[in-house]
């Protein structure tokens, strides 16, 4: 380990266009290996499109993603996806495979087999019984589903972890549980996140950083700690405004 962060991930310049929609329009910025960063803005802001570039999902319509100073599209798609594990914004759980073999469907992808035993652990790691692995996605409630998706993205070992809301259908209680669940296995593995997310106490209260998106732009990248001082210009502060007044008010009723 060295001090020195490594920048994992840059953008340069990253430009998506949809006929005359620009989702991303010129993003140009790097993350350090290491760090939580959270996508935040409102519907339609382009934070899917930029997610989805880094493991091309998308192709850009100009610049560039560098994972480890590669450009992505110069790398194997396969083994630019085994480096990196995705947790989509629907879930998205196989629903004729049972639980077990969609967490292993992303070694499986590269010819691995994972062990009932590796399975397990990896249901364990998202507080889910092993036992749960021979079960259907139907049978799991929302939020056990949503620990399956993560389960599934530490499958192969990633270094980068990207999350599109993945929270965002949850009922508050298992939302912050499996927040925190997640902060804690971003720590315990040396990830690195980018989590998208519609809500901006989420990002403040998870993430080392967070990034504002407005119209296919970064409008803010900042600190939680400089956006709860005032930072980070009219969108990001319209944004903070919210969890704010909901405090302040909760605190007032307290009294
Ligand atoms: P967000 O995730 O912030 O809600 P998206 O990245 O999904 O935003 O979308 C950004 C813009 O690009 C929106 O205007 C959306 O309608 C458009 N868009 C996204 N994907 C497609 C697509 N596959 N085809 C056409 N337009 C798209
Ligand atoms: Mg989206």
């Amino acid at each position: 380990m060295t001090d020195t962060p490594v920048p994992l991930l840059e953008f340069r310049d990253l430009r998506k266009s949809y006929e005359a929609t620009e989702a991303v329009a010129g993003v140009s910025l790097t993350i350090p290996q290491g760090e939580f960063v959270a996508l935040v803005g409102a519907s339609g802001s382009g934070k899917s499109t930029l997610l989805k570039t880094v493991n091309r999902l998308v192709e850009p319509t100009s610049g560039q993603v560098r994972f480890e100073d590669d450009n992505v599209e110069s790398l194997p798609l396969a083994a630019l996806r085994h480096k990196i594990g995705y947790v989509f914004q629907s879930v998205g759980l196989f629903p004729h495979m049972t639980v077990g073999e969609n967490v292993a469907i992303g070694p499986r992808l590269v010819g691995e087999r994972l062990s009932a035993e590796r399975i397990g652990e990896l249901l364990e790691l998202v507080d889910l019984e092993p036992d749960m692995a021979a079960r259907l996605p139907d049978e799991l409630s929302g939020g056990q589903r949503q620990r399956v998706g993560v389960a599934r993205a530490l499958a192969n070992e990633p270094q980068l972890l990207l999350m599109d809301e993945p929270f965002g259908a949850l009922d508050p209680i298992t939302r912050d549980a499996l927040g925190d669940r997640v902060r804690a296995l971003h720590a315990e593995f040396g990830l690195t996140t980018v989590m998208v997310t519609h809500d901006m106490a989420e990002a403040l209260l998870l993430a080392d950083r967070v990034l504002v998106m407005d119209a296919g732009t970064v409008v803010a990248d900042e600190t939680p700690h400089s956006l709860l001082a005032g930072a980070g210009g009219e969108i990001a502060q319209g944004l903070v405004a919210v969890p704010r007044a909901q405090a302040d008010r909760l605190a007032e009723l307290a009294r």
